[in-house]
């Protein structure tokens, strides 16, 4: 019901909150849930998540929540977007593969920090809509393929980073393989219906460290293709 004084445009502007309004509590949640890297804030301000949820939940982009895409599957959480490009820090000069494009959106962030990223997924629908995305915002430092991201990219190895955004029960043998010395794998692990923690791992001249940083809840990295 709209009472006297109430229904303008302006007013209702300002219950919705204006985009500045809306940008400035996006990234305020970044910053209060720990991501406080300038360089990943301002990719995350460059990168309108808006653009990456479609259809019913698109009034929820600007959420610090988990959506449902295409596919059964989910874009993540920005804070945890946010944490994990924190953690893998990719350099201007480093080229990233991303296991799990989704949306697209972590891929889109991840191109703002880093010279390339190759990002594949097993469901060729999200690979096609991304790279769409990707055309239409002119993100051209993006590659997408489709495959099982559990071997990683051979044609494109050694990575500077790699980013697994579905959890495995270990981190998978040829994705280690595929990360550079001085290198850094940030991945989720553990089953998919339990607790998972985010890993990162560092390759060292002598071998791989490993270092826990936090629980998390991630949809499961499948094997092969799927049928989409
Ligand atoms: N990074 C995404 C969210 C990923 S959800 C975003 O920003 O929106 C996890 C994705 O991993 C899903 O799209 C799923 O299809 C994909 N996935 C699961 N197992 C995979 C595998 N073995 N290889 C490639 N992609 C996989």
């Amino acid at each position: 019901m709209s009472g006297p004084g109430e229904g303008t445009g302006g007013e209702d502007d300002i219950e919705a909150g204006t985009e500045a309004e809306r940008k400035m509590r996006f990234l305020f949640a970044l910053r209060s849930h720990g991501v406080t890297d300038r360089r990943v804030l301002e990719a995350m301000e460059a990168i309108d998540r808006g653009a990456f949820v479609k259809g019913l939940f698109a009034g929820r982009a600007y959420d610090d929540v988990p959506l449902p895409i295409a596919c059964g599957q989910t874009i993540s959480q920005p804070s945890v977007v946010g944490l994990m490009t924190q953690a893998l820090n990719p350099g201007p000069r480093d080229k990233v593969l991303e296991v799990g494009t989704g949306s697209g959106y972590q891929a889109a962030v991840l191109s703002q920090l880093a010279r390339r990223v190759y990002t594949v997924d097993r469901h060729r629908r999200l690979v096609r809509e991304a790279d769409a995305l990707f055309r239409a915002l002119g993100l051209t430092n993006i590659v997408t393929r489709v495959a099982d991201g559990s071997f990683g990219l051979a044609e494109q190895a050694p990575f500077d980073r790699i980013l697994v955004t579905a959890a495995a029960e270990d981190p998978p043998g040829p994705l280690l393989a595929q990360l550079r010395e001085g290198g850094i794998m940030v991945v989720p692990v553990g089953q998919s219906d339990h607790v998972q923690h985010l890993i990162k791992v560092v390759r060292t001249p002598a071998g791989y460290d490993y270092e826990e940083l936090r629980a998390v809840r991630f949809v499961p990295l499948l094997e092969g293709l799927a049928e989409d």
